[in-house]
């Protein structure tokens, strides 16, 4: 987990043909999002860079840089399809059920090692999970969120 290149420490040049300012601004937005966005939270940020982005302009980039493996889909346990930069490594992600955003935490509460062999022989190779609770920003401003 450690020695997982951290792609965000990278801005990389994307590939392909047109770097188009809108391209390179939807892939910034995701690259220095705190988690994964939802495709109206790109929507939104990317229109704060560059005014009059529509969303479908952005619902075709992320389908671009998905099929580029620049970007991929989380979907989370409630079925909601978010975007995050792929490659990340090992991660998981908080769910703030105050302000709805969605954070990523490096540490892995999870103390069942790979290929370990659990209760009735079940090998597990992987895992998943998503954490609930109630963010910093949140913590400190209970009021803010209604
Ligand atoms: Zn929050
Ligand atoms: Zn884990």
């Amino acid at each position: 987990m450690a020695e997982h290149p951290d792609p965000r420490s990278r801005p990389r040049r994307l590939p392909g043909q047109r770097q188009t300012r809108q391209r390179s601004t939807i892939y910034e937005v995701i690259r220095t999002a705190a988690g994964p966005l939802t495709v109206p939270e790109i929507h939104q940020r990317a229109q704060r860079e560059v005014g009059g982005i529509g969303i479908a302009t952005v619902y075709r980039t992320i389908n671009l840089l998905q099929e580029e493996e620049l970007v991929q889909a989380v979907i989370l346990p409630s079925g909601e399809t978010r975007y995050e930069l792929a490659g990340l490594g090992h991660h998981h992600h908080f769910s703030c059920r105050s302000c709805d955003e969605v954070f990523d935490l490096p540490a892995c509460p999870v103390e069942i090692p790979r290929n370990d062999v659990v209760e009735g022989g079940f090998v597990v190779e992987s895992h998943e999970l998503t954490l609930y609770g109630v963010c910093p920003a949140c913590v400190e401003t209970p009021a803010a969120s209604g």
